[in-house]
C-alpha cells in the first residue's frame, strides 16, 4: 500500500482509497480503463491461437487426404498464427 496525494487538498491518502477522505476527490480514474484493455488484448491473442490451432488440423487433414501442398501451406499458417498470438498474449501481459 502506498501513500498518494490528493490532487485536490494535497493531503496523504491511501492509493487503495477511491475517493480522498479529507475532500472526497476521486483517486483512480486511470485505474478503472487498463484492465478492460488488457482483457479485450489477451482476448485477441487468444482467438488468433484457437484459429492457429484450426489452420493446423486442417492442414493435417488436408495432408491426409492427398493435398501436400494445400495442407503444408495451411499447417505452417496455423502454426505462424498460434506462435503469433502466444507472443502477442506473452509480450501484451508480461
Ligand atoms: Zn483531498
Amino acid at each position: 500500500m502506498a501513500l498518494i496525494k490528493c490532487a485536490e487538498c494535497g493531503r496523504d491518502i491511501s492509493s487503495l482509497a477511491s475517493a480522498c477522505p479529507g475532500c472526497g476527490a476521486p483517486t483512480k480514474e486511470v485505474a478503472q480503463v487498463e484492465p478492460m484493455t488488457i482483457q479485450a488484448t489477451s482476448k485477441q491473442y487468444k482467438s488468433m491461437q484457437l484459429l492457429g490451432v484450426l489452420l493446423v488440423l486442417v492442414g493435417v487433414v488436408a495432408g491426409i487426404a492427398e493435398a501436400p501442398v494445400f495442407g503444408v501451406t495451411t499447417g505452417v499458417l496455423g502454426l505462424a498464427l498460434y506462435i503469433g498470438g502466444r507472443i502477442g498474449g506473452w509480450w501484451a501481459n508480461g
